[in-house]
């Protein structure tokens, strides 16, 4: 007897319970172990996936053009991106990505509007084309993928151009989709923040208000600030 290889919303649904399960799991440790957990499943659920299902992909160590697009995370990314970052940084390196992170905020809040989505702005974290936060990398950048970097070039030459695309594979954003809802549901059903704030405001606000990781520790919102984009925007 033959079976149907899973549809892609099987997929996602499969992954979603997956990683739910095991950010529960995660969780009774801290929000960061949750985390975890639901990146190791998104991990061995690529690994799942026919080859043809999962690349070859046109991303490269050194391409960097969606690193200048606006991200959306949840809080417990941020802090264990910044983490990361405190643990690997030398001081001079520390220097430059805070100072980075500082004025790329304050420009992203001067931008009209309705220019924020449609302006590059390399992101703080990058260094001479390189995320020097990759291991602690947040979701939606691990998500992001692309089959052209002919495709990726345009868009970024382009950046008012919002009918420009780039090609995915659908099964692969099937498997980043579900472990995200996962792990946000799981998170939110914990009682912790799981909104999504804009990567470089939140990254401002958590350097400069010690009280942001307080307020989610004790499951309320961590960012006050006026938002930079709405969730539900990007
Ligand atoms: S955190 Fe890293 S991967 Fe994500 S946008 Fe910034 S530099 Fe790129």
């Amino acid at each position: 007897m033959s079976h149907a290889p899973p549809s892609y919303q099987a997929i996602r649904i499969r992954v979603a319970e997956a990683s739910v399960d095991q950010t529960r799991k995660g969780l009774r440790t801290g929000p960061e172990r949750g985390l975890r957990q639901a990146q190791r499943v998104i991990e061995s659920e690529i690994q799942r996936l026919p080859r043809d299902e999962r690349g070859p992909l046109a991303c490269r160590a050194g391409c960097d053009f969606c690193c200048h697009l606006r991200v959306m995370v949840t809080p417990v990314e941020v802090f264990a991106l910044l983490e990361y970052l405190r643990q690997t940084l030398d001081p001079a390196a520390w220097a430059d990505f805070t100072e980075a992170v500082t004025s790329t905020d304050r420009t992203l809040r001067e931008l009209p509007a309705d220019k924020v989505l449609t302006t590059n702005l390399p992101c703080p974290v990058l260094a001479a084309g390189q995320c020097r936060g990759y291991p602690a990398r947040p979701l939606n950048c691990r998500s992001y993928h692309s089959l052209s970097r002919q495709a990726c070039e345009e868009s970024f030459r382009q950046p008012d151009n919002l009918d420009l695309g780039h090609p995915q594979l659908t099964a692969l954003a099937k498997v980043h989709e579900g472990g995200q809802s996962g792990f946000v549901a799981a998170l939110r059903e914990a009682g912790f923040d799981a909104r999504q704030y804009e990567l470089v405001s939140a990254l401002a606000e958590a350097l400069d208000d010690p009280e942001a990781s307080t307020r989610f520790s004790n499951r309320e919102q961590a960012f006050l600030r006026p938002p930079v984009v709405e969730p539900g925007q990007v």
